[in-house]
């Protein structure tokens, strides 16, 4: 996914610029990977069975919301089979060219990733599928009458795919993975593990209610549980005693203008945008970007989701509207006229969003 005009974005789920050091954050082995319990258990049996036969393990795609740990479970994947993980995006790869030098490089077994394979081209799609298939690559060679085609039979290897949006592949390259996990957003208390877990490699001093507290906030993405966790260490040290509690916590993410359940300045501004300019919706995404500034495709991949998740906007086929939750926690009365929300001014909102 594009990050569009979020770079900076504390909250953002995707990869930033500066989001290398979490690097060292992630988990090498499955037994150490937190939550996703149902993806966790069914590959350590699929490894477990690929390890027995001598085999690579079957084609892998892992979907879900950026920052979940697609890559992370991918790399551990490769660690618990024993083989090299070589990563690459759908993007990067060009050419097919480009994708026959990958697959010819693999040594047997190994496990080549791919993020956000909904973005490969056609082009590129095409060898990979007999590459997935029959561990083959077709190559043309020359051009015109004298163009022929050559097969050339390259390592047993396992891709696995990642992609934000499982919809968006192709039937024939979603056919081919035998494998196929969604990853979902965590629940509250393994994203304390994952923040404790984090604390320690980093060696910042954390209490349980203070990772309790940024675990609430953190939109069930450890991406950006640990970018808070980063941002309150920051404040402990520099305004507290260098331990995170939870009233640390809470004031450092006051600090930064992320409420109780993560949401930042910019999803308030967009809610009382609908609530107050269009009387709670329907409103069309064009018209709501063009009143808030932002990108169609910003709001719809990047502001949206969350909201959706949480219940506080609904898409309807003549535009997104505000729900009773989304006016319950901008702390605006529901206008109750049988559903249709209408405009009201009287009551309290933070003005200077506007
Ligand atoms: P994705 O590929 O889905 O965008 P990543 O695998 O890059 O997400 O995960 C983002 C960061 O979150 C990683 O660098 C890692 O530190 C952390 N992380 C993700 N999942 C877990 C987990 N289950 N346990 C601990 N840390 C995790």
């Amino acid at each position: 996914m594009d990050a569009g005009n979020e770079e900076g974005r504390i909250v953002s789920m995707n990869e930033q610029e500066n989001d290398g050091w979490q690097y060292s954050l992630r988990p090498r082995k499955l037994s150490e990977y937190i939550g996703q319990d149902r993806a966790k258990d069914n590959l350590s049996v699929y490894i477990k069975a690929a390890l027995k036969r001598g085999e690579a393990l079957d084609h892998v795609l892992l979907y879900g919301p950026p920052g979940l740990g697609k890559t992370t479970l991918a790399g551990i994947v490769a660690n618990e089979l024993g083989v090299n993980f070589r990563v690459t995006s759908g993007p990067a790869i060009e050419r097919s060219g480009d994708l026959a030098a990958l697959l010819t490089n693999l040594s047997e077994r190994d496990v080549l990733f791919i993020d956000e394979i909904h973005r490969l081209s056609h082009a590129v799609e095409e060898v990979l599928y007999s590459a997935m298939e029959d561990f083959a690559l077709d190559i043309v060679i020359g051009k015109g009458p004298s163009a022929r085609s050559i097969r050339l039979d390259i390592a047993p290897f396992t891709l696995i795919g990642a992609t934000t949006r499982a919809g968006a592949l192709a039937p024939p390259l979603r056919d081919r993975f035998g494998v196929i996990e969604r990853l979902d957003y965590y629940e509250p208390q393994s994203l304390v593990e994952i923040i404790k877990r984090a604390a320690e490699i980093l060696g910042i001093s954390i209490d349980e209610r203070g990772a309790k507290e940024i675990a609430h906030r953190s939109r069930g993405t450890p991406r950006i549980a640990n970018r808070l966790l980063k941002r309150v260490r920051d404040f402990a040290e520099v305004e507290g005693s260098g331990v995170i509690t939870a009233e640390m916590a809470d004031a450092a993410l006051g600090r930064l203008e992320i409420d109780k359940i993560g949401l930042d300045r910019t999803d308030r501004r967009m809610l009382l945008t609908m609530i107050k300019k269009f009387a709670g919706g329907p409103v069309g995404l064009d018209t709501l970007a063009a009143s808030i500034s932002e990108e169609t495709d910003t709001i719809a991949d990047v502001y949206e989701p969350y909201l959706l998740q949480l219940g506080f906007i609904m898409r309807t086929p003549r535009g997104r509207v505000v729900t009773r939750a989304g006016y319950d926690h901008m702390n605006v009365p529901y206008p109750d006229n049988g559903g249709k929300n209408k405009q009201n001014d009287s009551y309290y909102v933070e003005e200077s969003l506007f």
